[in-house]
């Protein structure tokens, strides 16, 4: 299935493959072109030097796009979600297509067992209502403690979060009679393992997935943007909650990546968003698949 998009592009919107015994498919829930980076990321930098970075990585300095990719992960046992894409919310602006993506893969939207919420912003929850009904009606839903405290709570919304405390209050706060509130180093089943990642929003959480002895990281919203955050990790990005304690995890979780040589997942990757890491000095790099997972 290719979806129509501007200038006339076209490009796949779904990817699958196995790890181990799990078989990962990761869906283009939908594409924003957007003027940036900069500021956005790179806040703290002047946007001369955000603009040079860019065009030395063969990118246009002053357009962008985000992607959004939720990854259905089927452990031969359970069928985990991990995130809903934008849902309906987001089909005016050509996303929210995650419904009709997993049903042309192959599954059916009740197939799925288990809802995995990595954090509470609009392009991850968006999806978990459709048509005003649960978009998943047989799954269970998975929250970080933390996150679902922070957003029910409300304590310290930051202005330009108001709207999103809003929606999760509305959408996501309804399905906690049906959820489990796990911490870093829990398990969501065997071989999905949660991992401490907070900064981008309060309880951000990545997961490890591990099947048959081979590893794989969805760092979810750890690094929104494949050039500027990776190859200058320390820069601040304007939409991480904590733009301090962001950086510092995307630190501690590039080392990990790259010291593991492990294949990573990133919800805001170019399509199919999964790749490995590189290092030359203090930075890193981003070596996008290929052919490895297809043998
Ligand atoms: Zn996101």
């Amino acid at each position: 299935m290719v979806w129509p998009e501007r200038n006339a592009a076209r490009r796949p919107a779904w990817y699958r493959f196995k790890l181990g015994h799990f078989e990962i498919t990761i869906f283009l829930d939908g594409v924003s072109a957007r003027d940036g980076p900069h500021p956005a990321f790179g806040s703290n930098q002047t946007p001369e030097t955000v603009y040079a970075l860019l065009r030395e990585n063969f990118l246009p300095d002053r357009r962008f796009e985000n992607l959004y990719l939720p990854v259905l992960v089927n452990t031969g046992e359970q069928v985990v979600l991990f995130d809903t894409g934008n849902g309906p919310r987001g089909r005016k602006t050509g996303s929210g297509r995650l419904a009709a993506l997993m049903s042309d893969s192959g599954y059916a939207r009740g197939q799925v067992d288990i809802v995995v919420i990595t954090h509470g912003h609009p392009d991850h929850i968006g999806g978990m209502v459709e048509d005003g009904a649960p978009a998943f009606p047989n799954a269970r839903y998975v929250f970080g403690a933390k996150e679902f405290d922070y957003w029910t709570k409300g304590e310290n919304i930051p202005e330009a979060r108001v709207k999103t405390r809003e929606l999760f209050m509305q959408i996501a706060v309804p399905f906690a009679a049906q959820a489990t509130f796990i911490e870093p180093g829990d398990d969501v089943v065997s071989g999905v393992r949660a991992l401490e990642a907070f900064g981008h929003s309060p309880g951000h959480m990545a997961y490890r997935l591990e099947s048959a002895g081979r590893q794989l990281l969805l760092w979810v919203d750890t690094c929104n943007h494949y050039v500027v955050s990776l190859q200058r990790p320390d820069w601040h990005v304007a939409v991480d909650n904590d733009p301090g304690q962001a950086a510092a995890t995307r630190n501690r979780i590039f080392a990990m990546v790259h010291a593991g040589k492990m294949p990573v997942i990133g919800h805001h990757m170019p399509f199919p968003g999964i790749g490995f890491l590189d290092k030359r000095g203090e930075n890193y790099y981003w070596i996008p698949a290929s052919y490895q997972f297809n043998l």
